[in-house]
């Protein structure tokens, strides 16, 4: 995965911030969207949406199943 528009750190923590909606609200990594699935015109989140949902769904996977 190249990183263009935000910085690896960036990535993983909104992979966390995520997780934590996710959690807050009983959703799944299916109900996360990038900006620009509703409005073709725009960029954000300028990444890999479907690798950003792949991602995240790991990490549920693993918090929830690995963490002690
Ligand atoms: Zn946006």
């Amino acid at each position: 995965m190249t990183f263009d528009d935000i910085t690896e750190a960036q990535y993983i923590t909104l992979l966390f911030e995520c997780e934590k909606w996710v959690n807050n609200y009983d959703l799944t990594y299916m109900d996360v969207y990038g900006h620009n699935e509703f409005d073709s015109s725009k960029s954000c989140p300028n990444l890999d949406i479907e690798q950003f949902r792949s991602d995240l769904r790991d990490l549920i996977f693993q918090i929830k199943y690995f963490t002690l």
